[in-house]
């Protein structure tokens, strides 16, 4: 306890610790320092935050995809995998829908659709951006798997703000076993290309994939590195018809704990509490953890898919706006304001051009 009280402490005092002192803390599990732990997350995130969070909207407009990820419903070998890819008057109805809701950002993301990903210099992305764009005032993230270098530049012109794209894991033997056929470095490079093209970048894990404490540890020095804005941690769960779909689901615990380890390490890092891993029954104690962004929010009937559940409390209106918002109130957290995030995304940018 005194021990994993001292490695807190420095990383409140803002000074760095090593890999092996974040591979303690990811490691605690009695309940007075778990308690400890989990206290001074919310203390960082308070100090740096305040009782504030955001609210990201999320459109999944094409679930088509390439690849063959081990661990995804969507994977291209997957025959009973919903597929649906959205039309253009769709993408714009939900993306309003959503702007109008109040979110502070709106997710597109896609499997990797052969018919975007084309040799056609990415044609059709940037045109669904910068139609989104010039429809809503609301920030764009985009997570359309992994892209050439020269597509970046393109997209910041096209009006994307963000660029998300997960490694899931930074050991280079499992990420060849959950990402077959795909280069681990050319992955790795998509956020620093995003960085340097001006868009803000977000990096992410998954917990219980079959990575060890210090591969744990090693992603979060990893997400320091890469200098990322936004970084996530989401539990592991089994989905029907993968190669994974017979391993056990991990404890969410595990993903409480990155999450709070990766607050003390990043204090004024933004950290999504993701409500595709346990619905809304999940968004407590992830804000809790340290979390301060609210992902995966999602209208109800409209034929959209979650990610990990692509169906937990969607259509029954679980995860839309107005009750995340009644959720928010019971738990005595506030939504922050438009431009609070706009302030937030401003200075980033500014910082991102003088660094580079
Ligand atoms: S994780 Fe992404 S890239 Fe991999 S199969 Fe699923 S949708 Fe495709």
């Amino acid at each position: 306890m005194e021990h994993t009280e001292a490695i807190v402490q420095r990383l409140r005092d803002g000074r760095m610790v090593s890999q092996e002192e974040i591979e303690t803390l990811l490691s605690v599990r009695d309940p007075r320092s778990l308690d400890m732990l989990f206290s001074a997350a919310r203390d960082v995130k308070e100090r740096n935050f305040g009782n504030k969070v955001f609210f990201y909207g999320f459109v999944y407009f094409s679930t088509h995809c390439r690849n063959n990820c081990s661990f995804c419903f969507y994977r291209r070998s997957n025959t009973e995998s919903l597929r649906y890819r959205k039309t253009d008057e769709e993408i714009l109805s939900l993306s309003t829908s959503l702007a109008d809701s109040g979110v502070h950002l709106i997710d597109l993301t896609m499997g990797e659709d052969p018919i975007i990903h084309k040799d056609d210099h990415y044609r059709r992305l940037l045109d669904i951006v910068s139609m989104v764009d010039d429809a809503v005032d609301t920030p764009l993230m985009l997570s359309p798997g992994a892209l050439p270098h020269d597509v970046f530049a393109p997209l910041r012109d096209a009006g994307a703000d963000w660029f998300a794209c997960y490694q899931e894991t930074h050991n280079r033997d499992l990420f060849q076993r959950l990402r077959p056929e795909q280069d681990y470095e050319f992955r790795l490079s998509q956020k620093r290309w995003a960085r340097e093209s001006g868009l803000l970048a977000e990096e992410g894990i998954m917990v219980g994939v079959g990575e060890t404490m210090a591969d744990r540890a090693r992603s979060i020095m990893v997400m320091r590195d890469l200098g990322v804005d936004q970084i996530r941690a989401m539990t592991f769960v089994p989905q029907p018809n993968t190669p994974m779909a017979d391993r056990g689901p991990s404890p969410y615990l595990d993903e409480l704990i990155t999450i709070a380890v990766m607050r003390l390490v990043h204090p004024t890092k933004l950290i999504p509490a993701s409500l595709d891993v346990e619905g809304i029954a999940g968004l407590a104690p992830r804000l809790d953890a340290g979390a301060n962004v609210i992902t995966s929010i999602i209208p109800p009937l409209k034929g959209l898919a979650g990610v990990a559940q692509h169906e937990l409390d969607i259509d029954d209106g679980g995860r839309s706006m107005e009750n995340v918002e009644c959720v928010l109130d019971e738990l005595g957290v506030q939504k922050a304001s438009r431009s609070d995030y706009a302030a937030l995304l401003t200075q980033w940018k500014d910082r991102g051009i003088s660094e580079a």
